[in-house]
């Protein structure tokens, strides 16, 4: 597709990456009867070929160890079992659920044993439904695993598994569309501030077309850094390699497969039918070029199946059917969401460093930063804590449950 040129010279909002992050903000703007302004969404491959969100696996949960985590998921969870009413009671809306297979974390050892009875405590409190399970209710719920070196699992079967994230996707896309949203295929290539530097005034499409903006969000997923040293400024954001594998077994299991956190680092869950997705990566994880989206065929065969076999035998004899690798926007400052506005370019808000957990969290951060543009603060729930800020203060936000 030609690159496009957008209809006006001036918007209120520019949003820079129309994948699910920028298509939130973007439907949440539109859905706002306090926002009455032009926006943009820019993005450079309108087929989404090679961005995080074609390459996930479309997964929540609500165990997280910080509350707010936890909240952000739970509004996740809302959003997707009622979309059609937050899309206004459209019945073109598909109804969506979740296909509640639940995560099951395994502790090896004392120390992430009393990690997870943490973590458990802040999400009962929040009014999760996280159980803890000895070796053997682990072994009596779900026969097939090999136990003998657990000392503990968590699990949660409400609110807790797939999701389909395609079509949340593409009906923010529709609707605002439909409600005056301007999406065009372009690239963001350069910034302008104005002379003191506290503002971007404008951008630069790959096209030549320069474009005036009130605000500009950054959506641009790994390649978050880049578009933001387009503005003078910079975000620890890098895009990191995970890999994914589709695998049927010769024996399916005679029960859902929780979404499984190996202690080796590897994950696996159902699917459906015989189906099984297992995930990971290497143990050296750099920050890779953001077309690299090449195989490391070795890992399969060397960790991520023996692995796989060991924790459930009947994963012996198993069939990969495809496998791909995508994408983390990695914030490598303490892997949690960065949002807000910059600390000196005050009209630059970012929408960055979503690491593994970014489709989850897009209804909640789409709507935040809706607002944030809207009222210069959060309205809903408060993620005053994930703004940029912290990056400058040096105090990270401590998430254990990263993967
Ligand atoms: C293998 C894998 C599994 C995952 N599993 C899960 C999961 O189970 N659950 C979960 O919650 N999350 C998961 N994630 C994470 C989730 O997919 C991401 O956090 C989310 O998709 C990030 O969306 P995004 O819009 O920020 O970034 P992206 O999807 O990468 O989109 C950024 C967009 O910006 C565009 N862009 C960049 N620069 C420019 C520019 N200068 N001009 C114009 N356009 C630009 C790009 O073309 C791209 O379309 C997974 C990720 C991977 C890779």
């Amino acid at each position: 597709m030609a690159l496009q040129t957008p209809t006006h010279d001036t918007y209120d909002v520019v949003i820079v990456g129309g994948a699910i992050m920028g298509a939130s903000a973007a439907w949440f703007l539109s859905d706002n009867a306090d926002f009455d302004g032009r926006v943009l969404v820019v993005e450079r491959d309108l087929t989404y070929e090679a961005c995080s969100t074609s390459h996930t696996n479309s997964c929540m949960r609500q165990q997280f160890s910080t509350e707010l985590n936890v909240r952000i998921s739970q509004f996740a969870a809302d959003f997707v079992k009622n979309i059609r009413t937050y899309m206004g009671g459209d019945d073109r809306v598909p109804n969506l659920s979740i296909h509640n297979f639940g995560y099951m974390y395994f502790a090896d050892n004392a120390g992430f044993a009393e990690t997870l009875r943490e973590s458990v405590e802040v999400q009962n409190a929040a009014g999760a439904a996280t159980r803890l399970l000895s070796p053997e209710q682990i072994k009596e719920a779900y026969p097939f695993y090999n136990v003998d070196d657990i000392v503990v699992g968590a699990i949660n079967t409400v609110d807790e598994g797939y999701f389909d994230g395609a079509a949340l996707f593409d009906w923010w896309h529709r609707q605002s569309r439909e409600r005056g949203v301007e999406y065009i295929q372009n690239e963001v290539v350069a910034m302008t501030r104005n002379a003191s530097g506290s503002r971007v005034e404008s951008i630069t499409l790959a096209s030549g077309e320069v474009v005036s903006c009130g605000q500009v969000v950054n959506a641009s997923g790994p390649r978050a850094d880049r578009t933001a040293k387009m503005a003078g400024i910079t975000v620890p954001v890098e895009p990191r390699k995970r890999f994914t594998w589709m695998f049927t077994a010769a024996h399916p299991l005679d029960r859902d497969l929780p979404l499984t956190i190996d202690p080796s680092g590897v994950h696996v869950r159902e699917v459906g039918g015989g189906t099984y997705q297992a995930g990971g990566h290497g143990d050296v994880d750099p920050a890779v070029g953001f077309d690299d989206y090449d195989m490391d065929h070795s890992l399969w065969e060397n960790h991520i199946w023996p692995a796989l076999a060991t924790r459930i035998p009947q994963f012996e004899a198993i069939k990969v059917t495809s496998e791909w690798g995508g994408h983390y926007a990695m914030n490598t400052f303490d892997h949690n969401a960065i949002l807000g506005s910059h600390t000196e370019v005050e009209n630059f808000v970012f929408l960055n460093g979503f690491s593994g957990h970014g489709l989850q969290q897009s209804p909640a951060m789409g709507r935040g930063t809706a607002e944030w543009l809207t009222y210069g603060a959060y309205r809903t729930l408060d993620l005053t804590p994930f703004n940029y800020a912290r990056i400058p203060a040096g105090t990270p936000i401590i998430e254990k449950a990263v993967i």
